[in-house]
């Protein structure tokens, strides 16, 4: 059996879309399963849209995803290079087969004369379809209009291949995905492989590359689905074997709408920004379109290649639930070591003063406060009193902070701290036999414990109250309930 070997070949005129991310791990699940390679190829021939900044970028979001590839520009490989811009040299030899052979010809139309042709069929409300109008120049008129100084297109005879290697104008293929798909191909319009420039186009590199590097089968999004039908014709007129091919269904919004910005993050690196873990994103995006056979749905990437078939994929679209993805976030974040976390948050924390606390302190900081995180950045909001001298009161811990029997939780407080041994043990009791006292007098101990968490921490709910006491040491403690009696009395 051939050896696997698949491909991601992003155009880098972006940050790595999440749907990529989908359309690589698919790849990577396919190679892993049969043994197969993953090959980076980075698309990179449409030079005004493209940036190495976003090549970074595709770099950087692969590798954070775990998706790491066997061949690629940075690693080489035996079929390099593996970035498109660099093997411009490589496609004319392609071009000059086709040409000679009569799968392509020279198309010396202007602009001017094509838009009048597409505004001719669009008057007539019918399909824009090249009119092949230079098919069939002779070697005189070519030579006539290159010494006039045009330069041709070369375009692909479609009828021509179509003919030669099928039986009528249908061109069928097995989808690895959606099974049997065809199409009337005389309805395509003779494509430009390359244009007047030399540069080759999309349909035609992508088919010249594919077939260097010896890619075996192509998985990507449904919207290639057009494109394939033009570039099986084309492998078949360069004599190559062709490829199989897999469509993925589209990732749609909840709204059903394409994935958009509007709906929030798209690119990997915006979701890491916003404190999804990388984990999570990818075990996510392994559940569009794609079910674990015993219904585990958290599963990491190794175990979702051992579960992993192909033919398994849903042909239809899938809808991006980003409640799900934070649900799942969120179980991701809670199986991470206290030591990972405390790394993980750091780029979250940066508007506090981090020095403020020990490294005890930030640890205990973090055991109290991470499970309730749905994104790693919603620790920012989650912790402001752990820093600086004094609190901001929302409106809630303020009308608490009115009240007559907080004033007097907190006095009483204050007097009774005074010869408190202040560690979180000791506290504990402490606190216990407070709310004791308090309960005593017909007060719920949630009140009691209300009183004080307001004017500690400007809230009325958060993190375990007797480790935050603790973290925050008996004089910044003593310091803010002494300022909640006198600021609201
Ligand atoms: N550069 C193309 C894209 O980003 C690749 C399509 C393909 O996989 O052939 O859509």
């Amino acid at each position: 059996m051939t050896e696997v070997r698949v491909r991601i070949a992003p155009s880098p005129s972006g940050n790595l879309h999440i749907g990529t991310a989908r359309t690589a791990l698919f790849n990577y699940l396919f190679a892993k399963k049969n043994n197969g390679k993953f090959v980076l190829r980075i698309e990179d021939t449409d030079a005004d849209r493209t940036s190495q900044e976003y090549i970074d970028n595709i770099f950087d979001s692969l590798k954070a995803l775990g998706l790491n590839w066997d061949e690629g520009p940075d690693v080489g490989g035996p079929y390099g290079p593996y970035t498109q811009s660099e093997r411009f040299d490589i496609y004319p030899k392609y071009v000059q087969k086709l040409l000679d052979s009569g799968y392509a010809y020279e198309c010396y139309c202007t602009p001017e004369e094509l838009e009048a042709e597409k505004a001719e069929a669009t008057k007539n409300k019918k399909p824009y379809v090249y009119s092949k109008k230079c098919l069939n120049l002779s070697e005189e008129e070519k030579a006539k209009l290159r010494a006039e100084g045009k330069k041709p297109a070369i375009r692909f005879n479609i009828a021509k291949a179509q003919k030669d290697f099928h039986e009528n104008s249908i061109l069928r293929f097995d989808d690895l995905v959606k099974g049997e798909l065809h199409m009337d191909t005389s309805l395509l319009g003779d494509f430009v492989i390359m244009k007047s420039n030399g540069a080759p186009t999309y349909n035609f590199a992508v088919v010249i590359d594919d077939m260097l590097m010896k890619i075996s089968h192509v998985i990507r999004g449904e919207d290639h689905i057009s494109n394939t039908f033009k570039q099986i014709l084309i492998f078949e007129a360069l004599g190559a074997e062709v490829p199989r091919f897999g469509h993925l269904g589209m990732i749609l919004a909840p709204d059903r709408s394409k994935l958009s910005k509007r709906h929030g993050a798209t690119a990997v690196s915006e979701f890491v920004e916003k404190g999804y873990l990388t984990d999570a994103l990818i075990n996510f995006v392994a559940l569009l379109g794609w079910s674990p056979s015993d219904g585990k749905e958290i599963k990491t990437v190794d175990e979702i290649a051992k579960d992993f078939r192909i033919n398994e994929i849903s042909s239809s679209n899938s809808i991006f639930e980003y409640d799900k993805l934070n649900w799942m976030n969120s179980h991701y974040i809670k199986m991470l070591s206290i030591d990972e976390l405390k790394e993980r948050l750091k780029p979250y924390l940066t508007k506090y003063n981090l020095n403020e606390l020990t490294d005890a302190q930030y640890t205990r900081m973090v055991e109290i406060t991470f499970e309730p995180l749905t994104l790693l950045s919603d620790i920012t909001d989650a912790v402001p009193y752990f820093f600086g001298q004094d609190v901001e009161y929302d409106e809630k811990a303020r009308e608490t902070l009115e009240s007559e029997i907080s004033q007097d939780v907190l006095k009483t407080f204050v007097e009774q701290s005074a010869d408190w041994e202040w560690s979180e043990e000791a506290l504990h009791e402490k606190l216990e036999a407070f709310r004791g006292f308090y309960k005593e007098k017909g007060i719920k101990p949630k009140v009691t414990m209300w009183a004080i968490r307001a004017a500690v921490t400007g809230r009325l709910c958060g993190a375990d109250m007797t480790a935050i006491l603790a973290i925050l040491g008996k004089e910044k403690v003593i310091k803010r309930i002494n300022s909640a009696i006198k600021q609201t009395v």
